[in-house]
């Protein structure tokens, strides 16, 4: 059996004691943020001695940046607040963007104030009300890095079973999906499914319609959740787009778009339209869709199965092994949505929508090159 962690071990009876201890008027407020290279998401908690009603009633707070080498004053500039699921109302979890102490969005080795650029296209293509869905796959570990529930040594039954399948011999990890379902319905996360997916231990969520910028927000809070969750049970969510080689299944982040335009009647068009921009932009698409400039999703899309390939473009009405489906009933009413399969799961949602909203709904010297 996998490797759970010691501290999912702890008495958990215990610990509901002290949580159920009153508070008073005061509120515990988590600034969660992005660092480092866009990928780790960090934490740290204060007390307020009233209850924030909106993201406006939370001030802003200094940290210091710490990377390899350097530490260096930033701010935490509090963008979006939720409900804290883990130690209930009236204590929040609320998302940052790191601003230098010059206000400009903060870069450590790579880019990891992503947000910041993003909002400033948001802001230009509003009218559009563009809309975003995004479905998180990801895959459970033991702390020893081995696949939840996979056997010590050697393989499960080959895929083919798993997918979207009930039963104790192939959906490893159930307690977890569930339990971070019902943490991002109580946080106001607008998660809107989740399934089992084609590799055992592996599963995904979707987040959305979400418009513009909170795409990103919504997303990144639940990946916090979704890894918080875990580490009450022991186990690790890894975002690796390929975590296990061979004949197994990696891990995307699709992303399903759709503007005003297309949603109303005869936005097939509009679809189309978009499509032909991405098709000219694949390139520019794969270097943004892995937090690696596209090294990472090399390890993903090798071009079989319901994988497209990473060098080349292809869009189809209900093809999964394309780079860009048009669902079937969105061809059939001839209005909808279109889905994006290339980005990988471990790839920014802030860089994503911007590059989609760059490509498709801008034009002229905005659009992404
Ligand atoms: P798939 O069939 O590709 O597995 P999912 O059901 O997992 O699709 O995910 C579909 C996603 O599409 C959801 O996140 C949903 O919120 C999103 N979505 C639905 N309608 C729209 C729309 N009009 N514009 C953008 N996203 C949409
Ligand atoms: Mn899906
Ligand atoms: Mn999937
Ligand atoms: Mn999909």
């Amino acid at each position: 059996m996998s490797c759970v962690s010691d501290s999912s071990r702890l008495n958990k009876f215990l610990r509901e004691r002290y949580l159920n201890l009153p508070q008073g008027e005061f509120c515990q407020v988590t600034y969660v943020w992005i660092a480092y290279c866009g990928m780790d998401l960090c934490y740290k908690t204060r007390t307020m001695d009233f209850t924030p009603k909106t993201i406006a009633d939370i001030p802003e707070w200094d940290i210091i940046g710490q990377t390899e080498g350097f530490s260096t004053e930033m701010l935490l500039a509090p963008v979006c607040m939720f409900r804290d699921p883990f130690i209930l109302d009236s204590n929040k979890l609320v998302l940052c963007e790191v601003l230098k102490n010059t206000r400009e969005p903060a870069v450590f080795i790579l880019e990891s104030n992503q947000r910041n650029s993003c909002n400033k296209i948001m802001e230009k293509v509003k009218e559009l009300h563009p809309w975003f869905g995004m479905e998180q796959e990801y895959t459970l570990l033991g702390v020893d890095g081995h696949p939840f529930g996979w056997p010590r040594l050697g393989f499960p039954k080959p895929q083919g079973t798993y997918y979207r399948c009930v039963g104790a011999d192939r959906a490893f990890g159930r307690d977890i999906v569930e339990c971070h379902y019902k943490a991002c319905l109580y946080a106001g996360i607008k998660i809107s499914g989740t399934n089992p997916e084609v590799m055992p231990s592996q599963w995904e969520f979707q987040v959305g319609p979400c418009e513009g910028i909170e795409m990103g927000d919504h997303l990144w809070m639940a990946r916090f959740l979704l890894h918080r969750v875990c580490e009450d049970f022991g186990v690790v969510a890894t975002l690796d787009p390929k975590p296990m080689t061979g004949d197994w299944n990696g891990a995307g982040c699709h992303i399903n778009v759709s503007t005003v335009q297309m949603r109303e009647q005869g936005g097939i068009e509009h679809i189309d339209r978009a499509i032909e921009k991405l098709r000219k932009r694949h390139a520019e698409h794969i270097r943004v869709y892995d937090p690696n400039g596209g090294e990472d999703n090399k390890r993903r899309l090798i071009g079989c199965q319901v994988f497209s390939s990473i060098n080349d473009f292809s869009a189809g009405v209900a093809n999964r092994g394309a780079s860009i489906r048009i669902p079937y009933r969105v061809a059939q009413n001839k209005c909808g949505y279109f889905e994006d399969r290339r980005p990988a799961a471990n790839c920014d949602p802030y860089a994503v929508t911007c590059a989609m909203a760059r490509t498709c709904m801008l034009e002229g010297e905005e659009e992404l090159k």
